[in-house]
C-alpha cells in the first residue's frame, strides 16, 4: 500500500518519502499467493467462517486459528468481526470489493507496459477446486453471484477441470473457474516497484520506525521516527499489521489484527499446474509463478506479531495439497525456507481507505486482509485521488476508516 501510494503520488507531482521500520524487503507483500482477483467479492467475515473457526480452534494444523488470549484489542476485534459476519453485510460488500479489484487489475495491467518493470503478470484465471457436495452446492451460488456481478466465471465438471490441467492427477469433484482473475510474482513486483520509485526520485528510507507525530492546527506537521523528524504536508498510514498501533498515536481507532499465513515456494518445480488454484476444503492456495516456480500458501492465524511461528501449520498446507494432488510429494522444508507474513485483518474484511476525521492531512490505507496484493495498485490510485482532491474512481464509503466508531 505504501509503495503503490508513493507511485501514484510521485506521478501526480508530490515529493514522496517512504519510511519503513524494516528494509522494504520482507513484509506481507512478498510471500503471498499473488492473486489479482476480482473473484474475491466475499469478505473474510462470513457466518460460515465464524462457525468453522470455532470448530477449527482446537486443531493445531487447521487453516483458521484464533490464538486465545485475554487481550483487549483481540476481544474488541473478535466481537466486531462476529457482528460483521451477517449475510446482509456479506452481500453489501460484494460490489465495493469487485469495484476496487477491477480498478486495481486495470492498474496492474497499465504497470505491465512500463519498460523494464516486469513482475510476471499473467491473466489466466483462477480455479477453485472442491471435493465435497456441500461446497459444490455453494459453488453454484458463487457462480450465479459472480455472473450477476459481471465477472467471467463458470462451473466446471471434473472432466472439464482435468482437461484444463492434463498434467496432474486431481482428487476433486469439479471447480469454479474465474477467468476474470490474474496472478503475478509478488517478490518481483515489490523489487521492481522499489527500483522504479527510486529511479523516479522517491526517497525510500529503511530502518526508520515511525513512533510519533507532531500535530499542529488539526493536522500533522512532522512524522517522528526513532532517528529523525520528517516534515510533511500529507501523511499516508500504510503500516500493514502494525497500523492499529500507529493510528492509535493519532487517537484514530482501527480494529485490526495480524492474520499470519505461511508459504513455501519451489524453484524449478518438478510439479506443473497450468492455473493458480484454491483447494477449497483445504483452504490452500497453489500458484504457478514466474516460469517454473510454484508456491503453496495458506492458514489464517489470528495472533500477535510477536508469537513465534507454528511450523506444524505448514504441514497442514502440505497435507491439503496431497489430498487434492496425490502425486505432489513435497517434503516439509527446513524452517529457513518457510516464509510467513501478517495480513492486516480488518474487523469485516474490507480495507480502511480514506481520511481520518480528526486530522485534515492524514490518509489511511490498510486492513486489506487477504486481498492486499490484489487491491494494491487500486488502493494507491485512490489514495492519490483523495490527496489530490480529484474525483474518486469509486465510492469508498464502505471502506471508511472510522466506520466502527
Ligand atoms: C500466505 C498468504 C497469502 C496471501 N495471498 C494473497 C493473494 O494471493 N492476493 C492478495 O491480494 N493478498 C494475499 N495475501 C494478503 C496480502 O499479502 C496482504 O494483504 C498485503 O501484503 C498487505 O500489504 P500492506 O502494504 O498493507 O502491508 P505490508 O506488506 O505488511 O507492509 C507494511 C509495511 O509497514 C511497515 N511498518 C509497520 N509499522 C511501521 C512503523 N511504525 N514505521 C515504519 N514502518 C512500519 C512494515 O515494516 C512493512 O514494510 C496473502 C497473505 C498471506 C500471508
Amino acid at each position: 500500500m505504501g509503495l503503490s501510494s508513493a507511485y501514484y503520488l510521485n506521478q501526480a507531482g508530490w515529493q514522496v518519502t517512504v519510511l519503513d521500520k524494516e528494509d522494504f524487503l520482507n513484509n506481507c507483500s512478498y510471500g503471498n499467493a499473488g492473486y489479482v482477483c476480482p473473484s474475491h467479492f466475499i469478505p473474510m467475515a462470513t457466518p460460515g467462517i465464524v462457525k468453522q473457526g470455532l470448530k477449527w480452534m482446537f486443531n493445531s494444523k487447521s487453516p483458521f486459528y484464533v490464538q486465545p488470549r485475554l487481550n483487549r484489542s483481540l476481544i474488541d476485534w473478535g466481537l466486531k468481526f462476529m457482528r460483521s459476519a451477517t449475510p446482509e453485510k456479506v452481500e453489501a460488500a460484494a460490489i465495493p470489493l469487485r469495484d476496487i479489484a477491477v480498478i486495481s487489475q486495470h492498474e496492474y495491467e497499465q504497470w505491465t507496459k512500463i519498460p523494464s518493470f516486469d513482475f510476471s503478470y499473467e491473466h489466466k484465471g483462477l480455479l477453485e477446486i472442491f471435493q465435497t457436495q456441500k461446497v459444490a452446492d455453494h459453488a453454484t451460488h458463487t457462480v450465479e453471484k459472480g455472473k450477476e456481478l459481471g465477472l467471467d466465471v463458470d462451473l466446471l465438471s471434473f472432466a472439464a477441470l482435468q482437461q484444463l490441467e492434463p498434467h496432474i492427477k486431481i482428487n476433486g469433484m469439479g471447480a469454479v473457474f474465474f477467468r476474470c482473475d490474474a496472478h503475478l510474482y509478488p517478490n518481483k513486483l515489490m523489487k521492481g516497484l522499489i527500483a522504479l520509485l527510486q529511479q523516479r526520485g522517491v526517497e525510500l528510507v529503511p530502518q526508520e520506525e515511525v513512533i510519533n507525530f507532531e500535530k499542529q492546527q488539526g493536522g500533522i506537521s512532522k512524522v517522528i521516527t526513532r532517528n529523525k523528524a520528517y516534515e510533511a504536508d500529507s501523511v499516508v498510514i500504510a503500516t500493514g499489521s502494525w497500523s492499529r498501533e500507529v493510528a492509535a498515536l493519532l487517537q484514530t481507532p482501527i480494529p485490526l489484527m495480524p492474520g499470519r499465513g505461511y508459504s513455501i515456494t519451489l524453484e524449478n518445480s518438478a510439479y506443473t499446474i497450468n492455473h493458480p488454484a484454491i483447494l477449497v476444503e483445504g483452504r490452500t492456495a497453489v500458484t504457478p509463478m514466474d516460469g517454473n516456480k510454484i508456491r503453496f500458501g495458506g492458514t489464517m492465524e489470528i495472533t500477535s506479531t510477536n508469537t513465534p511461528p507454528r511450523m506444524n501449520r505448514v504441514q497442514g498446507i502440505l497435507d491439503a495439497v496431497k489430498r487434492f494432488f496425490p502425486e505432489f510429494d513435497i517434503p516439509m522444508p527446513e524452517p529457513g525456507k518457510i516464509w510467513y507474513g501478517y495480513r492486516p485483518c480488518s474487523a469485516d474484511g474490507l480495507p480502511y481507505i480514506g481520511r481520518t476525521k480528526k486530522w485534515k492531512n492524514v490518509v489511511v490505507a490498510t486492513g486489506h486482509s487477504m486481498l492486499g496484493l490484489s487491491l494494491g495498485a487500486g488502493t494507491g490510485k485512490i489514495v492519490s485521488e483523495i490527496i489530490n482532491e480529484k474525483p474518486l474512481s469509486m465510492n469508498i464509503q464502505p471502506f471508511e476508516v472510522e466506520r466502527f466508531g
